[in-house]
């Protein structure tokens, strides 16, 4: 990893910039795309996975489904038989949690300048 402290001049300085953007909003509409919840189409919060179709939702969101629809999948009707079926995705909470420090970190990285040299 070379690692230069020069500072930008004008031009890196707003390619710098871009590149922050475009990265943050790439990351953003990543975690949005992918860890979004199908009943209330917000990020995962304290998500669960239903074992047998591996569908997530809210654990507030799938409670109020389960109340109102029984135990079946919103996402793809999946019938199970009870909460047993759900688990709490711990994985997919902690990258959810994690998301705005990992946008944070990658903002660190690109303001190193590092991949101007790229
Ligand atoms: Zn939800
Ligand atoms: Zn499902």
């Amino acid at each position: 990893m070379s690692e230069t402290n020069q500072p930008p001049n004008q031009s890196c300085l707003c390619r710098v910039v871009v590149v922050q953007s475009a990265a943050v909003s790439t990351l953003n509409s990543l975690v949005d795309n992918h860890f979004e919840c199908f009943i209330c189409l917000d990020t995962f919060k304290g998500p669960n996975v239903i074992l047998k179709c591996l569908h997530h939702f809210c654990e507030t969101c799938i409670n109020k489904n389960i109340q109102r629809c029984g135990v079946q999948c919103p996402a793809c009707g999946a019938r199970f038989t009870s909460r047993r079926d759900l688990r709490k995705a711990q994985l997919l909470e902690d990258i959810v949690s994690e998301k705005d420090v990992v946008a944070a970190s990658l903002l660190l990285i690109l303001s190193t300048g590092t991949i101007l040299l790229v």
